[in-house]
């Protein structure tokens, strides 16, 4: 994934920037700018882009607790998924690897109700073919909660030896794991989908129209066949392998289900993994989040110092834990039972017809 702008420091340093300022402000004289506490500027980022429409707008109300045992996925199996999906070699648009990254991701998914969505997409190295797929698992409840991952590596980055270990590679391994989960049950709730998307990542430069071809190709057509008035929260994981798993709070992700997600990772005792620091994500979320679907990425964008391993091949296999791919999918899954628990509070979303 890419993201444009890095909107907000670590909170450490809005600490240290709050206590400069208020030390400062005697000496030179100023009244009444103290610097926007970290909620201010969150609002202020991310109301450009903020989900709209009758779904919820704060998880005041949903406090149903859900019942029985939380929901674990293998984390070892979880790796293996990984590894094997990346020792496929490089999967970028128009590769070999592309083919037989769906060709894999077929094969472990037969027994589902797999939906493919081929298309061709314009891009600045011409028209390129792409193919989103999703396994749906189906609930016992009208609704439909999506779990989205992106499965091809960096183009520009296709002349080296690029694996996208963690970028792609960990996500897609991850739901796998979850769909081992989800299948053969008769799900108490929501259907739950696992889309699968190509052609995340820019051909040449990340740009509006460069970038998250296939999340916005399968957002268009559940438009367009009224699917996306049925999906009750849309739940994106990327670069969520590495060992020192920090997963930041995303300002153009809904507000509520972040929430709900620190209160799923809070159950498990996983929270000192979460929202550390906060970040404006532009990724395979925001083409569901324009059609006011309730949407959250679960991103870790600190990827070696300062995200040095990010887009390099850096991003190989020995930066990951199955830990970091178990307490991601517990956490999601954890989510689920909390977004079920507290369905009568999840109004259906009103699509957007723009976009
Ligand atoms: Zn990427």
């Amino acid at each position: 994934m890419s993201l444009r702008h890095r909107s907000l420091q670590r909170s450490s340093f809005l600490i240290l920037a709050v206590v400069f300022v208020l030390w400062l402000c005697p000496l030179l004289g100023c009244q009444s700018s103290k610097p926007a506490a970290p909620s201010e500027v969150k609002a202020q980022t991310s109301s450009e882009n903020a989900p709209s429409g009758p779904a919820p707008t704060s998880t005041q109300g949903m406090t149903a607790e859900p019942t029985g045992a939380p929901m674990h996925i293998d984390p070892a199996r979880a790796m293996q998924y990984v590894k094997e999906f990346v020792g496929i070699g490089p999967r970028w648009v128009g590769s070999k690897g592309q083919e037989k990254a769906s060709a894999y991701l077929r094969s472990k998914l037969k027994n589902d109700n797999l939906e493919e969505d081929a298309f061709v997409a314009d891009t600045p190295a011409g028209k390129l073919a792409m193919k989103n797929l999703v396994a749906k698992f189906p609930g016992s409840n009208e609704g439909i909660i999506v779990l989205g991952t992106h499965i091809d590596t960096n183009y520009p980055l296709r002349d080296t030896n690029y694996a996208g270990a963690n970028d792609g590679g960990s996500s897609t391994g991850l739901l796998l794991a979850i769909a081992d989960q989800l299948r053969g049950k008769k799900l108490e709730g929501y259907s739950v989908w696992l889309a699968f998307l190509d052609g995340e990542e820019a051909i040449d430069k990340w740009t509006e129209t460069d970038s998250l071809y296939g999340s916005k190709h399968l957002a268009a057509k559940w438009r367009q066949d009224g699917t996306i008035g049925n999906i009750k929260a849309f739940l994106l994981a990327d670069m969520i392998g590495d060992k020192d798993l920090e997963i930041e709070r995303d300002t153009n992700s809904t507000p509520w289900l972040e929430d709900l997600i620190y209160k799923a990772a809070t159950r498990l005792s996983y929270q000192s993994h979460f929202f550390d620091s906060t970040d404006t994500m532009d990724d395979d979320h925001m083409p569901f989040a324009r059609s006011s679907v309730p949407v959250a990425d679960l991103i870790d964008f600190s990827y070696g110092y300062n995200n040095a391993y990010h887009h390099t091949t850096e991003d190989t296999l020995n930066k990951l834990s199955p830990r970091s791919l178990q307490i991601t999918g517990d956490v999601i899954l954890e989510t689920i039972r909390l977004l079920n628990a507290n369905a009568s509070h999840l109004s259906s979303t009103a699509p957007k017809t723009s976009s």
